[in-house]
């Protein structure tokens, strides 16, 4: 059956949906398994035609982890937004790039809690004025891309939703890649964020992988008045929790693992 679209008219969500779409559509839709967890982003679940699981608020990380470790056959690739990942579910996306688990996390960048019409998330720009900031976000906006690369992610990138090509081959050589990759996809909100006319202003795509990738992450603070650089920031490859589970170099309990950053 198909699921009527729930997405605002302009949504940059409906540009991560057909990027996702296509990035899928050369892979074996048999072996792919899809989470997200709460937010707009989520709806993604009911449109892509596969293996998919809605976890809780914050929780698209871990389960996608435990479908991988379960079944690492399957490419998983994790849907989740700010306000899911960088807020209620930090502490998983941290652990996830620690062990470098075999899974795709695509952040959906909107910089707000949309779905429940406008707060503000970690990675919002200070002084923004929501629902639970009327005098304006007294906080300094969180790296994303930063939080990550301290963690260990062997896969780091960055795109735009108003760069669809761009988009789809880097999420594409995101879930190449072997090990944990994360991509931060800046999204349009035009409810609540704009239309991104900030960011079609300031993205510039990087020719080549930075030699110094933290540098080039910080270019951005996440506020007004500086580039904006798109692409891949750190690709590495090393071996991955699923393979060092599989030796047995690490004889742990599975479920004691995914519980431990819950
Ligand atoms: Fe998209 Fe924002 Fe509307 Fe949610 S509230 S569907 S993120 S435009």
């Amino acid at each position: 059956m198909k699921t009527p679209n729930t997405w605002c008219p302009g949504c940059g969500n409906f540009s991560i949906d057909m990027a996702a779409k296509n990035v899928i559509e050369k892979m074996d839709k048999s072996k792919v398994a899809i989470t997200a967890g709460i937010g707009c982003h989520a709806k993604i679940i009911d449109y892509v035609n596969v293996n998919s699981f809605y976890g809780l608020h914050g929780r698209p990380v871990p389960v996608a982890v435990g479908i991988k470790l379960a079944n690492p056959e399957l490419d998983v690739l994790a849907f989740s937004g700010d306000g899911d990942s960088l807020n209620e579910g930090i502490s998983h996306l941290i652990h996830a790039a620690k062990r470098n688990s075999d899974i795709t996390v695509v952040l959906h960048q909107n910089r707000n809690f949309a779905l429940t019409v406008k707060q503000f998330t970690a990675s919002s720009p200070k002084g923004f004025i929501s629902n639970s900031s009327p005098d304006g976000n007294p906080e300094e906006p969180l790296n994303a891309l930063e939080v990550v690369h301290a963690a260990g992610a062997g896969f780091i990138a960055r795109s735009f939703t108003g760069e669809m090509k761009h988009l789809e081959e880097t999420l594409e050589e995101a879930v190449k890649h072997k090990g944990f990759s994360f991509v931060e996809v800046l999204q349009s909100c035009p409810a609540w964020q704009g239309n991104g006319e900030d960011y079609h202003e300031k993205t510039y795509k990087m020719r080549k992988l930075p030699r110094n990738p933290l540098k080039r992450m910080k270019e951005w603070n996440y506020d007004n008045g500086e580039r904006i650089p798109l692409g891949v920031f750190k690709k590495e490859e090393k071996s991955t929790f699923e393979e060092e589970m599989k030796t047995g170099k690490k004889k742990v309990n599975v479920l004691e693992i995914l519980n431990s950053s819950a």
